[in-house]
């Protein structure tokens, strides 16, 4: 019987995204009229994580571990096998006026700064577009873009007329900042945003990103291999491996207390300048396995130095621990892993 006298669930304490159970793999070879076994490559398994309001999560994990692939699955620029996403609580349908309506809340910025701009618009006329297409007049579109520039740190009176040629990298990245909050998004997704610019570039344009995710109240997807970078923006974090979510938590709790071993190897790379925050973890042995011939049991195990015969035979479930969840035998007491009592 339904509680009646249950309050409705604060809206303040609904994520503002929600993605559950994500998953995507490509077909490779076989299978159909060409005969033989069809093979696949899983790029995202069961990736699920909540996105609260005004907060950024970060996504970090070796090149090809899934993190762009997820950014895309959740934009719908690649259609997920399956999995559910919600914006502010409601599932997003796939009908293209849903899909309009999500892709104008939740806009995306690439390492690319080129490739998002046409060539041939004024840095005014680029960021204008999108404003126009979602119904304002061109008028109104232009106020915002001036605004806009100004608010990321380029002189309307000298960028708005110029080309993207025109501009450094490091320019033409704060004109795809201005662009994707034009058309007053509540999500930005960065995948890579910032790892082609030059390191001073870089941390200006990572204290903008703070500035404006509180002036616009927003919420950030961050994607990066730049572990430093991660933790400097992110409140939550969640570590990718071979198309997995390995470990997801506070980001200050994850990287001071790193529970599963793949997050403990990755972070002894980071060298930081505190030697009480050095981890004793050794570096990952080995390459990742083939996409296309992963091993049974826990993706990691060819390269864990705690793998155990139930690691190459089970897949491990998510387990909540004192500082996040996280993916590993070692860290479930009912899983009888022989390093539990490590
Ligand atoms: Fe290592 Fe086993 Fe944990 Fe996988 S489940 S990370 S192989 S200890």
């Amino acid at each position: 019987m339904n509680d009646m006298t249950a309050r409705p669930e604060s809206p303040t304490k609904v994520p503002k995204l929600s993605v559950k159970e994500l998953s995507k793999r490509f077909h490779v070879s076989g299978g159909g009229l060409l005969g033989g076994e069809a093979r696949y490559v899983h790029a995202v398994s069961d990736v699920s994580f909540d996105l609260e309001r005004h907060t950024t999560v970060g996504i970090v994990g070796e090149s090809g571990c899934g993190k762009s692939t997820t950014a895309r699955l959740v934009m719908h620029l690649i259609n997920p096998d399956s999995g559910r996403i919600a914006l502010d609580g409601e599932l997003v349908a796939t009908d293209s006026a849903s899909l309009k309506r999500f892709r104008r809340n939740v806009q995306m910025v690439f390492q690319d700064s080129s490739a998002s701009l046409n060539p041939r618009l004024t840095i005014e006329q680029s960021i204008m577009f999108g404003v126009v297409v979602h119904g304002a007049s061109k008028a109104e579109a232009r106020e915002r873009s001036h605004y806009l520039l100004g608010r990321v740190g380029l002189d309307p009176a000298l960028f708005a007329g110029r080309y993207p040629h025109e501009l450094s990298g490091g320019q033409r990245q704060r004109v795809n900042i201005a662009r994707a909050l034009a058309v007053q998004p509540k999500v930005v997704i960065f995948d890579e945003a910032v790892s082609a610019l030059d390191k001073s570039i870089e941390a200006q344009v990572l204290n903008l990103l703070n500035e404006l995710r509180e002036e616009f109240e927003l919420s950030y997807i961050f994607i990066s291999h730049d572990l430093q970078v991660v933790r400097y923006v992110s409140d939550t974090v969640m570590v990718m491996y071979l198309g997995q979510m390995v470990e997801y938590g506070q980001v200050e709790d994850v990287y001071n207390d790193p529970q599963h071993p793949y997050t403990q190897a990755l972070l002894s790379s980071m060298l930081s300048v505190d030697p009480d925050e050095r981890t004793d973890a050794a570096p990952i042995q080995g390459d990742p396995p083939s996409p296309l011939d992963l091993p049974s049991g826990c993706c990691f195990s060819p390269r864990c130095p705690h793998a155990a015969d139930i690691c190459r035979s089970l897949s491990p479930k998510i387990n909540s621990t004192r500082s996040s969840r996280v993916a590993c035998h070692l860290v479930d007491p009912a899983a009888g892993h022989p390093g539990r009592a490590r």
